[in-house]
């Protein structure tokens, strides 16, 4: 490694602060978007807050949950670790699922502390990583449960692109076709959203365990409605 002079020590601080305060100001705007969101304070102004994005600030809808997202991520670690410091980790941590995520932080806190240096997004992935290589003694329905749910998120968040687009769609001058027997394409779209959701696993199969049995078509699993059927008679 070569030194540097003084100028540009001086330099790279300048620069490196510059960085610091932006990845502070990304978790400001994704809790100052998410309370905006949660409170439908755009309301006055505009009617949905997919409007709200991209007329006041340019971006799409996505982008905005991206960033409400990550911050959720934050809230949602256990009080006694650390906070992540910057985006990076926040979306690496939004990337994994609500009850692993606490757990994930916690490995990859400790294994960079083992190196001594600071965690990193890319610890957080490894971390996420080395737990699924070693959760192989699961039962079929844990097993299919994890294969399915990330391409339930990811299927959920195409979705969303594709209701924002829709919506942009219909601001042009082809909303005279998108209607279709008294239904516009955004209300196909949310009850195709509706549809995945309602799909989505929400538990192991109570009747058999996970082991797999009619109930569960076989696949250890159950989404809400079944599991919420299954209830009252155990
Ligand atoms: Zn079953």
């Amino acid at each position: 490694m070569s030194q540097l002079t003084t100028v540009e020590v001086h330099r790279l601080e300048q620069l490196e602060h510059v960085i610091n305060k932006g990845m502070k100001a990304f978790l400001e705007v994704g809790s100052a978007l998410a309370e905006i969101q949660a409170s439908r304070l755009y309301r006055a102004q505009y009617l949905t807050f997919e409007d709200y994005c991209q007329t006041r600030w340019g971006f799409t809808a996505s982008r905005g949950r991206q960033l409400i997202s990550a911050v959720e991520a934050i809230a949602s670690l256990p009080e006694d670790l650390p906070q992540p410091e910057n985006a990076a980790q926040a979306e690496a941590l939004a990337a994994i699922d609500e009850d692993e995520r606490g757990d994930v932080w916690r490995d990859a806190l400790e294994e960079a502390e083992i190196e001594d240096r600071n965690v990193t997004a890319r610890d957080i992935r490894e971390a996420a990583e080395r737990r699924a290589n070693n959760a192989l003694e699961k039962s079929l329905g844990e097993a299919n449960i994890d294969e399915v749910k990330q391409l339930f998120k990811q299927l959920l968040t195409s979705i969303d692109s594709c209701a924002d687009m829709a919506q942009q769609l219909s601001k042009t001058s082809a909303e005279a076709w998108l209607l279709t027997s008294g239904s516009a394409l955004l209300k196909h779209i949310r009850d195709a959203r509706d549809h995945v959701m309602s799909a989505r696993p929400a538990a192991v199969c109570p009747e058999c365990g996970g082991e797999g049995c009619k109930k569960c078509h076989q696949t250890g699993w159950v989404n809400k409605a079944r599991l919420n059927s299954l209830k009252p008679n155990r």
